[in-house]
Parts: structure tokens; C-alpha cells; sequence
């Protein structure tokens, strides 16, 4: 990406070896997120030139000195959280919050504050400490995660960003307990990772609410059992469905009003977790009387509050058990000279999860087209 809204370009770059505590890595495959679209539109500003794209998996090519958890040649997915082991949100277990991670991210820097890739003598910049849009990858140690080499590199691909995010939603935020209800709010690749999680945790009920009725047909193949468009009485649909009110509330849309209604659509006690990310001007006002009456935990979740290198694993492990479907989150492949085509499907909303395919071997993928598993 040169600039926002500019025509994406494939060209060659130069890419520098990894430092001490950096890994090369050979992508494989890597997904398509909206928040590659978002930054290529100016809605999330970052620095530019930049090669864009954050969740990609592959094999590693070569490792930093002071590496020691992968080495060449093992299979990898890659987190665009790293964290520093060493701040007080890393040693209290919650490196998503590490303090070191995002100045640098907002820097589009690795770690250390430098950049690895150039054009010419001309610096450019990473994309959260990934760049995927590229046959090649440097990034930092923990944004590398060794994984079991029978998991397709395609499927790994997208675990970095929407599933996780969607996943520890429910997991490790909300902690559905089997037998309890969860109402979904939007079915996108990162509600549909809510449903899937919340399927697995042994939930009794799984609501969805989109304002696409075929999205609410393709959430019940995640495990949805109820799927309801937007309506004046949305919420008192949700209290019938349930008894009384959903005993969690994921908002995966971030859209206006949606967490007055996650919230009221709640049983008292409940929790309301808040994923999708709001305009950042956006001021959501709730009933606070029954804020203090009803005790409902209103929480925040980033990258699914996760601790990457044990989820991500985790959730492959789940899917090469048959548990979670992520086959079904891949719509469409592309090479990576077809990008430009991949943002304007995923705009028009033609897409759960659109992959570039490096390696069409040990991705799982075909390269381009729309019945992309290949057999196993
Ligand atoms: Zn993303
Ligand atoms: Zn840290």
C-alpha cells in the first residue's frame, strides 16, 4: 500500500535478515481481515508505504540467535500480538495488554523500532509486526507459533486474527458454562467464531442477530439455533427465546446501539462482552439504575483476550478433531496479484474469509478460485 486509497501494488522489496530475537518465515497462505481494507481506506490510520496483511502462517526459514522455540523448517501461524514477556500485563498472563506491543504497532515498526523492509533506500513500513501480503515475513519471536505440521497452512492462516479474536471472546472472557445462552451480534468471520466457540463450550442455545437473513443460514452451520434480524423488538425476541434473557451477550459488530441491546437483552448476572470496535467517537449511554441492580459485567475483549501460543494451537488441535469447522470460514482464494479483486469482494461483503495462497501444497488451498479445499 502506498497511501491510503491508492491502487495496491505487487512489487519487490527488499526484506532484511531477523535480528537476535526475529524469525524468517515463508508464507504459506495468508487471510484477508477487514481491517487490512480499513487501514487501506484511512478509517485506521497507519503508516505507508506499508505491506499490509496480519494472519498468515507458513515455515520458518531461518531464526535469530536467541531463538529457541521454533527452528527452520517448523510450521508456524503467526499472531500479530507480540508482547515482551516482561511488563506487568506479560507476567500477570495477559500479554495482549503488553505495553510494549502497540506503541510499535502504531509505529509500524517491529519491536525494536526499526523496519526490515525497504524499497530502494526508501523505508517501509510493517503492518502489526506481520506484513502477510508478502511471499516472506520478519517478525518478532512471539509472533511466532509452532504448530503441528498435519494442519493445512491455509486453515492456520486465519486463526491469527478473526477466529482467535472470536473464539476467546466466549472462552476466555465469558467463560460459557454448558447449558447457558449466548446471543451473537453480527455474522461475520469473527461472530461466527463466537458461535463456534460457544458451540464447543457445550452452550444449550446460540442466538445470532444479523441484518443479512443468508448469513443468519450460514451461522446455523456454525452451530447458531436461533438467528434474528434487527427489529423493534429484538430484545423482548431474545428474553422469549431464553427465559428470561441470554446469560452472555457478544457484540462481534461494534455498530450503534447494539450494546444498549446486548445489554437489556441480558438475564440479570449476566455478561456482555464488546468485540466489534465502535466509531471511536461513539459515547454509548446504558439505563444505570439498572447497571447497579441488576449486576451485568460489561467487559471488553481484545484479540480474544488471549494468550496466543497456547489458543492458537489449542483451536487448530479442535479443528483437526472435527470440533470446529474452520473449513467453512474460507470462501474464496486468490493470488496474491488478485488482491485489488480480494478488497473489493470482501467489500461488497462476498466474503467470510478470503485467502492468498503462496504455496498451494502445503496451504490446503487451490490458489484461485471458489471451491478451494483441495482433498486431503
Ligand atoms: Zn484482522
Ligand atoms: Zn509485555
Amino acid at each position: 500500500m502506498t497511501a491510503p486509497n491508492e491502487p495496491l501494488e505487487t512489487v519487490s522489496l527488499d526484506l532484511s535478515g531477523p535480528r537476535h530475537d526475529e524469525v524468517l518465515v515463508r508464507l504459506a497462505a495468508t487471510g484477508i481481515c477487514a481491517s487490512d481494507a480499513h487501514t487501506h481506506s484511512g478509517r485506521i490510520p497507519s503508516p505507508a508505504p506499508c505491506v499490509l496483511g496480519h494472519e498468515g502462517a507458513g515455515v520458518v526459514e531461518r531464526v535469530g540467535a536467541s531463538i529457541t522455540h521454533v527452528a527452520s523448517g517448523d510450521h508456524v501461524a503467526l499472531s500479530w500480538m507480540p508482547s515482551c514477556g516482561t511488563c506487568r500485563h506479560c507476567v500477570s498472563g495477559r500479554p495482549v495488554l503488553c505495553t510494549a506491543a502497540a506503541p510499535a504497532m502504531f509505529a509500524g515498526t517491529l519491536l525494536d523500532g526499526t523496519v526490515r523492509l525497504h524499497r530502494g533506500s526508501q523505508p517501509v513500513s510493517h503492518y502489526s509486526f506481520l506484513s502477510t501480503f508478502a511471499t516472506h515475513a520478519v517478525v518478532p519471536a512471539s509472533s511466532a507459533i509452532r504448530i503441528d505440521r498435519q494442519i493445512p497452512l491455509g486453515i492456520a492462516s486465519l486463526v491469527g486474527c478473526g477466529i482467535l479474536t472470536g473464539y476467546g471472546a466466549v472462552v476466555n472472557k465469558a467463560r460459557v458454562a454448558p447449558g447457558s445462552s449466548v446471543v451473537v451480534f453480527g455474522a461475520g468471520g469473527v461472530g461466527l467464531s463466537a458461535i463456534m466457540a460457544a458451540r464447543v463450550s457445550g452452550a444449550g442455545q446460540i442466538l445470532v442477530v444479523d441484518p443479512v437473513a443468508a448469513k443468519l443460514d450460514e451461522a446455523r452451520l456454525f452451530g447458531a439455533t436461533d438467528g434474528l434480524v434487527p427489529s423493534d423488538d429484538l430484545v423482548e425476541q431474545i428474553r422469549d427465546l431464553t427465559g428470561g434473557g441470554a446469560d452472555v451477550a457478544v457484540d462481534a459488530a461494534g455498530g450503534e446501539g447494539i450494546l444498549g441491546q446486548a445489554f437489556s437483552a441480558t438475564v440479570p448476572g449476566g455478561t456482555i462482552v464488546c468485540v466489534g470496535i465502535p466509531d471511536v467517537r461513539a459515547r454509548p449511554s446504558l439505563p444505570g439504575a439498572e447497571l447497579v441492580r441488576d449486576e451485568k459485567v460489561i467487559t471488553g475483549s481484545l484479540y480474544g483476550s488471549s494468550r496466543p501460543s497456547v489458543d492458537i494451537p489449542s483451536i487448530l488441535r479442535q479443528y483437526a478433531a472435527g470440533a470446529l469447522p474452520l473449513d467453512r470460514m474460507i470462501t474464496r482464494s486468490y493470488r496474491l496479484d488478485q488482491i485489488g479483486d480480494a478488497f473489493v469482494d470482501m467489500r461488497a461483503g462476498r466474503l467470510k474469509r478470503g485467502v492468498v495462497v503462496f504455496d498451494e501444497h502445503l496451504a490446503g488451498v487451490a490458489p484461485a478460485g471458489d471451491d478451494v479445499r483441495l482433498a486431503a
